[in-house]
């Protein structure tokens, strides 16, 4: 049985020449790159081992989400982006069949975002792009994006939605590691919702968009999201449907850690809607990740194998 994983990280070693060497990469220093991990360093032959190890075939890599810099002039957000995304691209060339790419994008100006996913696309055989569920504070429904969208939609990429850093839950408090374990899964729902209310998935119904960490609180909260489309004017201004019909035009990540809320999520928006994603190598990732979802006895064969490899498989021409 195959696995691929869509949610993984990677510290490119452009970045790490730079930093380690007591320069600094387009102004980053070593505090950037999660380095205390040392799975971040690691090369890709001593990535493929572990890979190995785990019993995963195929990672797709996206650059570490502390490359991102939306907050940075766009000639440096560019240059980081297509150093990141060159490293994928050749990793992806050098052992073929077991890398692919989702790319960094300066998403603060929408003509250079869109540049730089064609190139990805057409030039570094690259699946998509990941992406922050905001941009220095604007969430994907704004128009400035509408292009952005139709650009997706037009080279049929796939979009993983992503926090990076403080999320909403920061501003209430940064204990417990709660902007982490509760955060990234509020964001992620605002994601969800924001794109559905803002009318984004009726104006691109070709979309493809994952979202990461299965979704957030979006299954469990679609019910109250509903009601609220029911009994507001304000939140049926772009949509004829109730929030629930769209719930099947996203993808979404396994990365639950709870069989029961993973059975949720497969019986809320379909068994075909839920991919591999792991979080590697991050402290928060699923340890080894194919053995979990085997272990999961609320889950029939059918479904592990569409989760581990099928789906993906399908989706990306992996
Ligand atoms: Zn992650």
């Amino acid at each position: 049985m195959r696995a691929i994983d869509i949610h993984v990280h990677l510290t490119p070693q452009c970045f790490q020449r730079e930093v380690l060497n007591g320069r600094t990469f387009h102004g980053l220093d070593a505090t950037y790159g999660e380095l205390d991990n040392p799975r971040h360093a690691w090369t890709p032959e001593q990535r493929l081992l572990d890979m190995d190890s785990m019993g995963i075939d195929v990672q797709v890599l996206s650059p570490g989400v502390s490359f991102y810099k939306y907050d940075a002039d766009v000639s440096t957000t560019s240059a980081i982006a297509q150093d990141c995304n060159n490293e994928i691209g050749q990793m992806i060339k050098d052992f073929p069949g077991r890398f692919s790419g989702l790319a960094n994008l300066p998403m603060q100006d929408v003509s250079a975002a869109i540049d730089e996913l064609d190139r990805c696309m057409n030039k570094l055989n690259f699946k998509g792009a990941q992406i922050n569920d905001h941009v220095n504070g604007k969430t994907l429904d704004d128009p400035v994006f509408l292009p952005f969208w139709k650009a997706v939609e037009q080279l049929g990429a796939m979009i993983l939605f992503h926090q990076s850093g403080s999320t909403v839950v920061s501003a209430r408090t940064k204990k417990y590691h709660l902007p982490n374990t509760i955060g990234n899964l509020t964001d992620r729902t605002i994601t969800f919702a924001t794109l559905v209310f803002g009318g984004v998935m009726d104006k691109f119904p070709n979309l493809r968009i994952c979202l990461s960490h299965g979704g957030g609180y979006t299954c469990f909260g679609i019910g109250r999201i509903d009601r609220g489309w029911e009994v507001k004017r304000e939140a049926c201004a772009n949509i004829s449907r109730p929030p629930s019909a769209y719930l099947r035009a996203f993808y979404y990540d396994c990365i639950t850690f709870s069989g029961p809320a993973l059975r949720m999520l497969i019986d809320t928006v379909g068994i075909d809607r839920v991919v591999l994603g792991t979080d590697y190598p991050a402290p928060m990732r699923i340890d080894w990740p194919p053995s979990w979802i085997l272990a999961q006895k609320g889950l029939t064969l059918e479904e592990k194998e569409a989760i581990l490899y099928k789906n993906l498989e399908k989706l990306l021409g992996l």
